[in-house]
């Protein structure tokens, strides 16, 4: 199951985060082991970024990918105080550096900050022309930003908005999601387990259940029915992994996804964009 990005490139629906990853020495192994082998399974977008423990993160990706580099869509961040002309190259490289490779596929602005979009857009097209990057992207863009970015020069070229969107957060239906569609602009849904508190709620679990599914599966399989939706969960070990990555084998039923509507409503108005 892929995703067309506005370049023309396939990526895959279903992608790895690594948040809290590489944080805990004795989880390593565990941790490496989880995201190698989402990338056997086809799970090969993996999801970074410089904040991430500091750059922990980023240094265990590195390690996870080694000798598979050409099997991989890397997506990192970029701190929005780091997202200047004059920073930028600065973060690009040291996170270049951690992840062990010559070009980061997706290098995505991690929310809006206070340097002029303009600045982020032409420093972002300073590191493709030099090679370090190959697309660029924002994240926690609200629709009012995306617009924004979208009328400002060279703006068009961003390639994905990485925002929070899950079965509990539904609010990006209402503008923003549309907006993109229209756009041909993928959603990159982070936390689509709400960070696993989703996974624990009572009516997610009975429908699950009732279907034959986990509900790592389920919250899963509904975001791969949302066009333009790219879902990267973090999971902590391979079991997990496999556990979530089966639900591309299991889509849901247009009834199963309108049982769905009424357990987790749909937006009926406009929100501000829900943020971790
Ligand atoms: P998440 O993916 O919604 O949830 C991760 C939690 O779910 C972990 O505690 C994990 O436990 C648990 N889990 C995974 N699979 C499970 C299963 N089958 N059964 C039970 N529990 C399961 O949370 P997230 O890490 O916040 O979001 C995903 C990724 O999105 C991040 O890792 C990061 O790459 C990205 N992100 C981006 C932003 C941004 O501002 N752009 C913000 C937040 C997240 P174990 O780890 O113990 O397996």
């Amino acid at each position: 199951m892929q995703r067309v990005l506005p370049c023309g490139e396939s990526v895959p629906a279903l992608g790895q985060g690594t948040w809290n990853m590489g944080d805990d020495p004795r989880l390593r192994g565990q941790e490496l082991a989880a995201l190698r082998r989402g990338i056997e399974l086809g799970l090969t977008l993996v999801d970074t970024a410089e904040m991430y423990g500091d750059g922990r993160s980023e240094l265990l990706v590195g390690e996870a990918i080694a000798g598979l580099r050409d099997q991989v869509f890397l997506v990192s961040k970029v701190y929005p105080h780091n997202a200047s002309r004059r920073a930028m190259p600065q973060s690009c490289d040291a996170s270049l550096k951690r992840l062990g490779v010559d070009v980061i596929d997706l290098y995505l602005l991690h929310w809006p900050g206070s340097v002029p979009l303009a600045e982020t857009v032409e420093a972002f097209e300073a590191l493709r022309r030099a090679g370090k990057i190959r697309h660029w992207g924002v994240s926690n863009f609200d629709a009012r930003a995306m617009h924004k970015l979208w009328k400002t020069a060279g703006g068009a070229a961003a390639q994905a908005n990485q925002v929070l969107y899950n079965l509990g957060e539904r609010g990006i239906e209402w503008d923003l999601l549309p907006a993109q569609r229209e756009r041909g602009v993928p959603v990159m849904a982070y936390s689509p387990f709400d960070q696993g508190r989703l996974l624990a709620s009572r009516p997610l679990k009975t429908f699950a259940g009732n279907h034959g599914m986990t509900p790592g599966q389920a919250a899963t399989a509904w975001l791969l029915a949302q066009d333009s939706v790219i879902a990267i969960p973090k999971a902590g070990s391979p079991q997990r992994v496999e556990e979530n990555a089966a639900a591309r084998a299991r889509p849901l039923t247009q009834p199963e996804l309108e049982e769905l509507d009424r357990l987790f409503a749909p937006p009926s108005g406009a929100s501000p964009l829900a943020m971790l």
